[in-house]
């Protein structure tokens, strides 16, 4: 999996701790790498000029050594109910897509991880066009940076649902989630910040360690082994059993309830034995249920389902037990809605 390296991206590669230790390297006290880190993050600079507070000469080596590159805004599209999309052109051309999800009370970010997505689920626009690169940690922040300022606005919550498998760049998506936790970064609450994974096994075993109370949910999107390993392909190795069982041990060590997300297609797993199948899988575990109708993607031969498939569902599910919740979708006039994320990860 090819890295965002410093090389590649700048500064936006390295992790807060990456930073000090840099710094350190070249005989740079660790408040210049903490003065720098919040500029980055909880200012949300565009370049080393707006950092006043340091030395000209540490700014003008810092530009030379460790570029820095804020994303730039190619195009936005504003959606009726609000929703706005972002497309993003990175450091070295890489163009990503987020979005912003405002309410009455809340700004949410939908940021991506990956630039195009390798996992190549069926229903899904992402995959279709490819993958280019893991982003930096910084790259991550960014996207939620470049919405807080474009709605002049603090972001209150955060999904790593866009682009790509966050569980595939583990160490930056952490390491980003813990900046937008940060007092020196957005400051948002860990039980607002929700990572999202098609289901990496020993990545969802080391999220359970992970000491701050983030959010999980899993993309399961059929209880039927062999639905999943046709929608899904590229998580096949990792059986419903053992998603299971991981799943189980990751509510056992964090107390937190996952969420499942499970977008209902029509013919493919709306069937009452897909019905039941889901119920066995879901009920007597912590766990909560999302349904969303599958987002139509041009070209797809995958449709949602009707809204009485959808009630069938929610009211099976009910009288077992389970928690389940209707997720709308939103800024789907724009292609902003789950799995339309579809911007071909290109270079400049
Ligand atoms: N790779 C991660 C993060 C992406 S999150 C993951 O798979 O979880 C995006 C969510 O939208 C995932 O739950 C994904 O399965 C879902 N999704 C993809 N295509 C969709 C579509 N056409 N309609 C509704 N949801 C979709």
């Amino acid at each position: 999996m090819q890295r965002a390296t410093a090389d590649l991206i700048g500064i936006k590669a390295l992790s807060r701790d990456e930073i000090t230790s840099q710094f350190a390297e070249v005989g740079l006290p660790a408040f210049r790498a903490k003065q720098v880190i919040q500029w980055l993050y909880q200012k949300g600079a565009h370049s080393y000029d707006e950092m006043t507070n340091l030395p000209l000469a540490l700014r003008e080596q810092l530009s030379e050594s460790l570029p820095l590159h804020f994303p730039e805004i190619v195009r936005k599209q504003v959606s009726q109910d609000g929703t706005r999309k972002y497309l993003l052109r990175l450091g070295d051309g890489a163009l990503v897509e987020s979005v912003a999800m405002p309410t009455k009370t809340r700004l949410s970010a939908c940021v991506s991880t990956q630039a195009g997505c390798p996992m190549r689920c069926q229903f899904c626009a992402t995959g279709r066009n490819g993958y280019t690169r893991s982003l930096g940690c910084g790259e991550i922040v960014d996207q939620a940076t470049v919405i807080a300022q474009d709605f002049g606005q603090r972001v209150t919550n955060v999904v790593l649902m866009g682009q790509g498998e966050p569980f595939l760049n583990y160490d930056a998506s952490i390491e980003a989630m813990r900046i937008f936790n940060s007092k020196d970064g957005l400051g948002i609450g860990a039980r607002h910040i929700t990572v999202s994974t098609c289901g990496i096994l020993p990545q969802i075993r080391r999220f359970a360690q992970e000491p701050e109370q983030f959010t999980l949910a899993v993309s399961l999107h059929s209880a039927v082994q062999e639905t999943r390993d046709r929608i899904m392909p590229g998580v096949r190795s990792y059986p419903l059993e053992r998603l299971h069982d991981s799943i189980a041990s990751y509510a056992e060590a964090t107390g937190r309830r996952p969420t499942y997300e499970y977008a209902l297609m029509a013919g493919i797993n709306d069937s009452d034995a897909e019905l039941k199948a889901l119920v066995a899988f879901t009920r007597r575990t912590l766990c909560h249920v999302n349904l969303i109708q599958l987002n139509e993607v041009k070209g797809s031969s995958y449709h949602p389902s009707t809204d009485e498939r959808l009630n069938a569902f929610k009211i099976g599910l009910e009288r077992a037990g389970v928690e389940v919740t209707v997720r709308e979708s939103r800024g789907s006039d724009i292609d902003a809605a789950c799995g339309q994320l579809k911007q071909k990860a290109s270079r400049k």
